[in-house]
C-alpha cells in the first residue's frame, strides 16, 4: 500500500522528496486529476549545486516560473564559492587583508547566518569553511580524514566573531587570513524565503517548491487542503518515517545520510561540529526544522543536527518561531510538541519508536 501511494505521489509531481502525498487512494488520484489541470505548471532546474523543482498553480505560471528561475540563478551568482567573481568568493579572497562590499542580499544572508550562530553557540558556523574544505566536502578533490594536525590550524580560523559587517558601508571583512566563509548551511533556506515573497507578489496561492529536498510550502493544494511532506527514513532513501501536513511554511532536514564518505570502514559525513572539526556525533541521523523563516529553518536544522538532541530540545523550549522533528540513531522519531499536531508517524515498520517532547518538560 505504502510504495502504491509513493509511486501515486511520485507520478504527480517527480518530486524527489515524496510531497503532496495522499493516504488515500482516491486522493492520489484527485492529485493526478489536478496534474491535467490548466493551472498547473512545473519547473525543474539544477543550481545552487543540487536539484530544484517547481509545482505551482496560476495562470501566468510559466513566466512566474522563469522569474523564480532568475531569482535563484541572482542569488547563487552572489553567493557561490565555485564562482570566482562570487561576493562571498571575493570576501574570502580578501580574508585577512580588506573589506568587500556588499549588495543587500549578501549582507542580509551573512547577518542572518551569524545571528544563527550566535543563537546556537556557533554549533552552526558559516565560518566553518577551511575546516569543511580539509574534508574535502566543498571542492572536486578527494574527501579524506585530516590529520589532527591540519584541524588544530584551522579551528582557530572559523570563529564568527571574525567576520566583521560593517552595515553602515555594507561591506563585510574577514579579519584573519586563511578565513572563508561557507554558505552551504543556509543559502537554500534563504534563497526558499525570496522565492516565496516573489510567488506571492506574483499573485500565487498555492504551490510547491522543493530546493534539494528544502520544502516550501505556498498556500495550500487548490481544494483548499494541505501539502503532505514526507519525512525521509535517513535509513532508506526510499521510504520515510511519516507526514507533515503544511501550509504556507518551510520544511527543511539536515542528516549525516545526506553526504558522506567511507574510510577504513568509518563513515564521515558532511556536518562539522565546529569544536572538533570532526563530523558531529551527537546520536542524531536527521533534524527536520519547520518553520515560516526558510533562513532560520535551514541554519537550525544544522545546528541542532550539531548540539544534540538534549541541547536542540532546549533551544527549541526557549522559542517559539519553529516546531522540529528528530531522529535519532538509537530508532526514536521525536516531534516537538507543535510539530507533532500537524505530523502523522508512520515509521513502526521500520521499528521506529515515536515519541513526542513537550513545551514544559517531559517525554510522551
Ligand atoms: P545543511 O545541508 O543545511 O545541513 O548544510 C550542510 C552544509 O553546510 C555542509 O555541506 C557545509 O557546506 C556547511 N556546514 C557544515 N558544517 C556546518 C556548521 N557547523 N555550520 C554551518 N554550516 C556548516
Ligand atoms: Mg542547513
Amino acid at each position: 500500500m505504502k510504495r502504491k501511494i509513493i509511486m501515486a505521489m511520485l507520478l504527480c509531481f517527480t518530486f524527489s522528496v515524496v510531497v503532496g502525498c495522499a493516504e488515500k487512494r482516491e486522493e492520489a488520484q484527485n492529485l493526478l486529476n489536478k496534474y491535467a489541470d490548466a493551472n498547473l505548471h512545473e519547473m525543474t532546474t539544477f543550481a545552487m549545486d543540487t536539484v530544484m523543482l517547481f509545482t505551482l498553480y496560476h495562470e501566468d505560471g510559466e513566466e512566474i516560473l522563469t522569474d523564480a528561475e532568475q531569482e535563484i540563478r541572482r542569488l547563487e551568482s552572489l553567493f557561490s564559492v565555485t564562482i570566482e567573481d562570487s561576493e562571498i568568493s571575493k570576501l574570502n579572497a580578501h580574508s585577512g587583508l580588506d573589506s568587500v562590499k556588499l549588495s543587500g542580499d549578501t549582507e542580509e544572508v551573512l547577518k542572518r547566518g551569524k545571528e544563527i550562530g550566535e543563537l546556537t553557540n556557533q554549533a552552526f558556523d558559516i565560518a566553518i569553511s577551511p575546516v569543511v574544505k580539509a574534508w574535502g566536502f566543498t571542492t572536486d578533490g578527494e574527501k579524506h580524514v585530516p590529520t589532527q594536525e591540519t584541524l588544530e590550524n584551522l579551528l582557530p580560523l572559523t570563529s564568527i566573531e571574525d567576520l566583521v559587517i560593517d552595515e553602515n558601508a555594507s561591506m563585510a571583512k574577514l579579519t584573519k587570513k586563511g578565513m572563508a566563509v561557507d554558505l552551504g548551511g543556509i543559502a537554500k533556506g534563504y534563497a526558499s524565503d525570496k522565492i516565496a515573497s516573489l510567488l506571492k507578489e506574483k499573485g500565487v496561492t498555492s504551490g510547491l517548491f522543493s530546493l534539494g529536498g528544502n520544502i516550501g510550502a505556498i498556500g495550500t493544494k487548490p481544494n483548499g487542503e494541505n501539502w503532505n511532506v514526507a519525512i525521509e527514513n535517513p535509513l532508506n532513501a526510499n521510504d520515510y518515517v511519516g507526514l507533515l501536513s503544511i501550509q504556507d511554511c518551510f520544511v527543511i532536514t539536515s542528516g549525516g545520510y545526506q553526504r558522506y564518505f567511507e574510510e577504513n570502514g568509518k563513515r564521515y559525513h558532511h556536518i562539522i561540529d565546529s569544536n572538533t572539526g570532526y563530523p558531529a556525533d551527537k546520536g542524531l541521523l536527521s533534524v527536520t526544522i519547520i518553520s515560516k523563516d526558510g533562513a532560520k529553518a535551514d541554519g537550525l536544522s544544522t545546528a541542532l543536527f550539531v548540539m544534540g538532541l538534549d541541547q536542540a530540545v532546549q533551544l527549541w523550549r526557549s522559542s517559539n518561531d519553529f516546531e522540529a522533528v528528530f531522529i535519532t540513531e538509537d530508532g526514536r522519531v521525536i516531534a516537538t510538541e507543535g510539530a507533532a499536531s500537524f505530523f502523522s508517524f508512520e515509521g513502526r515498520d521500520n521499528d521506529f519508536k515515536y515519541e513526542i517532547v513537550k513545551r514544559r518538560g517531559g517525554v510522551q
